[in-house]
């Protein structure tokens, strides 16, 4: 064992499931050097923050543990902190001058970096040591390291970064422009991670169905992973409304592993704010996009982004917003009030809907979405579905995820962990399900 052995890390994660992923890997970058994982910050060595940058309230959350950490090095200055994620990449090193308790600082593409900087660190203690080079290769921690989190579903990157140009997002900013990873690369890590017993991937991406690669588009890279054997299922996130393609859309229907689920941020109803926020998309389209989408696969699972409160929201405008939802009928939905970011060409536009108006226009959709997804999920009871089991719940109790995504709470005990098990329907809530096990399988 080396001198590290004895070291243990925490981190803690804001944001997204690209940051999930990315601290997926930071944890085996760690452990490959000997670290430990530690149940709490207080317990750890070295306490690495993965912060996210799409709305404010990520960011205060951010400070905060970042303030408490400070507070805890005072009483504790072996106390390694280290920070990386977006808001690292957007701030630079100006965030390390502001804050002395930060050791380490990585960009987005810099994971890799992380246990050399944090030898570098203990060589020379108070000197922040920084790498936020965002021309490295976002892809070079080695496939065979990610400690992944959960114990069903492995993440599995295929693309970074986005080109798109909606005026209200960071993330251009923080993740730099697309960058796709070789198919055979994600393919490789895919066969990896199904070798680890993992048998339901995500692949994942800031707008994963733009994928091009070597002629390859998304549909043939859906293609070539759903063909590895031993996947059972496969997933991606997140989709764009204008890449989901006639191909895509086949793919949804025609492969056997891809499962019956799609997230497709739409954020409004209405075309004068989808214009405003350049999304590339009206109202229509969507709806043509989503109608596509069923008509191959019409038992199809659509879950969906929204924004209110964008600048200018009128009250008929936000009435648009419901009025699609109600028409597309999703299966979830993540609302969000708007957020001026920096760097972003809504900025220019006056926030000039009050906290007040967005708060309550998100207590109204969110109604109707709930409304929604309670009768939704009531008529499915009866049915029986294939289960994969994913979390024990305690009390006898245990959860996991049918095709579609829907969260389905059984009698079990962690023994059923991993395996998929046929479920009957039994009752149902707004966001999930119970169920009986009708029988075993193998
Ligand atoms: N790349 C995806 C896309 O283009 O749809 C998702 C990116 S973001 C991590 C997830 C969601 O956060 C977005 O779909 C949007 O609804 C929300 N979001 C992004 N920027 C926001 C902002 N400035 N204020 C409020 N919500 C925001």
């Amino acid at each position: 064992m080396n001198s590290k052995a004895k070291n243990r890390y925490f981190i803690q994660t804001f944001g997204c499931q690209m940051n999930v992923n990315d601290s997926e890997k930071v944890a085996g970058l760690l452990e490959s050097q000997g670290y430990e994982a530690a149940e709490t910050p207080e317990a750890a060595d070295f306490v690495f923050l993965n912060t996210c940058a799409v709305r404010e309230k990520a960011t205060v959350k951010f400070q905060q543990s970042l303030v408490r950490l400070g507070r805890m090095k005072t009483g504790r200055p072996e106390l390694r902190i280290g920070v990386g994620g977006c808001v690292a990449q957007l701030e630079g090193e100006s965030l390390a001058k502001h804050s002395p308790q930060i050791d380490v600082l990585v960009g987005t593409h810099n994971l890799r970096s992380i246990p050399g900087l944090l030898d570098r660190v203990n060589e020379s203690p108070g000197v922040a040591a920084i790498d936020l080079d965002r021309r490295a290769d976002a892809f070079d921690v080695p496939d065979t390291v990610t400690a992944h989190a959960n114990p069903v579903r492995a993440y599995v990157t295929a693309m970074e970064g986005c080109n798109l140009v909606c005026s209200f997002c960071v993330v251009p900013r923080t993740r730099g422009p697309e960058v796709n990873r070789p198919a055979d690369e994600i393919v490789a890590e895919v066969k990896a991670v199904v070798a680890q017993g993992f048998s339901e991937v995500m692949l994942l991406g800031q707008t994963v169905n733009a994928y091009r690669s070597d002629g390859r588009d998304f549909a043939d890279l859906l293609a070539v992973v759903d063909a590895v054997p031993g996947l059972r299922r496969l997933r991606f996130t997140t989709s764009h409304p204008s890449h989901v393609t006639e191909r895509v859309a086949r793919a949804l229907r025609d492969l056997e592993r891809v499962c019956p689920y799609l997230h497709l941020p739409v954020q409004s109803g209405s075309d004068r704010v989808l214009g405003s926020m350049r999304r590339g998309y009206t109202r229509a389209e969507y709806l043509e996009t989503a109608a596509l989408l069923r008509e191959h696969v019409p038992d199809l699972a659509l879950t969906s982004d929204v924004i209110v409160g964008y600048p200018g929201e009128t009250p008929a405008e936000f009435d648009e917003t419901l009025s699609l939802v109600e028409q597309v009928g999703f299966d979830g939905l993540f609302s969000f009030a708007y957020s001026p970011r920096p760097g972003t060409t809504a900025l220019r536009l006056e926030d000039d809907v009050t906290e007040d108006e967005k708060r309550q226009r998100l207590h109204v959709l969110n109604g109707h979405q709930q409304q929604w997804q309670r009768r939704r999920l009531a008529s499915l009871v009866g049915r029986t579905d294939e289960v994969l089991v994913e979390t024990v719940d305690g009390h006898g109790r245990v959860s996991g995820r049918t095709p579609h995504f829907r969260i389905v709470h059984i009698d079990g005990d962690a023994s059923l962990v991993g395996r998929y098990v046929p479920v009957e329907i039994t009752a149902a809530g707004a966001n999930s399900l119970q169920g009986t096990v009708s029988q075993l399988a193998h």
